[in-house]
């Protein structure tokens, strides 16, 4: 059984509409994927009609909202959510601010790349966004475009890299915040790749008391040695050990694909279980 509960469309920054995503699904034989768009539910009832067509494809509706943490200077820390209703209206208040102020971020982060060299044209980076959820592999496309740099990595080295030259950080909301609009939207909050926020060590024996039921211990991009260590926190805090592939679509040679890792059955059948006991 093949499970994936991470993954992105071009309603954020993936590369692939929801019903090219739900192709690849069905063609690799995963049996039920999560589409966590950031930011952004939008892409969900695409999916969830495209998969209509793979009756053995089961599309679960996933959010993945970037929040920020105060007490670690703001950074960001991913929170997916699971089995939420997307027609909640305070979640949906709480993703339009946020996308809100991804353009204003995006702005910001052009104003700091013009000063750099490397000056753009704003209008291109929302047409390449294509009215979804803006992003810094947004920018950093238009950056390859330009020909300022050779490839989209290139973008994040020492530029848009979280505290490189061009950086602009959030505010948006907290992990707090982030787990309660989930909650009450009747889902299950996850922490997303722990290993990318710096202080994980510190905030996973804290999870529990936001409401925030696992941590992605099965992702694609952590070695086994990795993987192994989030399996012995999440175990010690009570947490699910979730997790997938994060997939963006963006065709850089070693991009795990779908369906590549995610958690057994019977750690979904417990999300799911969670979720509906919110
Ligand atoms: P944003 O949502 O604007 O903060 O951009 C975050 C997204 O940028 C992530 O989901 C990744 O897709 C991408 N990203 C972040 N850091 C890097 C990096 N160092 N190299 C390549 N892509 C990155
Ligand atoms: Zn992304
Ligand atoms: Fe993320
Ligand atoms: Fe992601």
């Amino acid at each position: 059984m093949k499970i994936d509960l991470h993954m992105h469309s071009t309603r954020s920054d993936g590369r692939l509409t929801p019903t090219e995503l739900v192709e690849v699904l069905a063609h690799r034989e995963v049996d039920v994927a999560a589409l966590t768009d950031h930011d952004s539910t939008e892409g969900l009832d695409e999916a969830i009609a495209a998969a209509a067509a793979h009756p053995a494809l089961r599309i679960v509706p996933g959010i993945e909202i970037s929040a920020s943490h105060p007490t670690m200077d703001n950074s960001d820390v991913h929170l997916l959510g699971y089995f939420v209703d997307r027609a909640d209206a305070a979640l949906q208040r709480q993703l339009t601010a946020l996308r809100q102020e991804r353009e204003e971020r995006g702005l910001r982060m052009l104003d700091n790349l013009a000063r750099l060299g490397y000056p753009l044209d704003w209008e291109r980076v929302r047409e390449l966004a294509d009215g979804a959820s803006i992003g810094r592999p947004h920018i950093a496309h238009a950056m390859v475009e330009r020909g300022y740099l050779a490839t989209y990595k290139d973008a994040f080295d020492g530029l848009l890299n979280n505290g490189g030259a061009a950086f602009v950080g959030r505010v948006g909301v907290t992990l707090e915040d982030a787990a309660r609009t989930i909650r009450s939207a009747g889902g299950a909050a996850v922490l997303a790749h722990p290993l990318y926020v710096e202080e994980y060590a510190t905030l996973v024996p804290r999870l529990p008391d936001m409401g925030i039921v696992g941590l992605e211990a099965h992702y694609a991009n952590f070695n086994a040695d990795e993987q192994r260590a989030l399996f012995g926190l999440a175990k010690r805090y009570g947490l699910l050990p979730c997790g997938g592939s994060d997939y963006h679509a963006m065709g850089n040679e070693n991009e795990a694909l779908p369906g590549s890792d995610g958690p057994p059955p019977e750690v979904f059948e417990t999300l799911e279980r969670l979720a509906g006991a919110g």
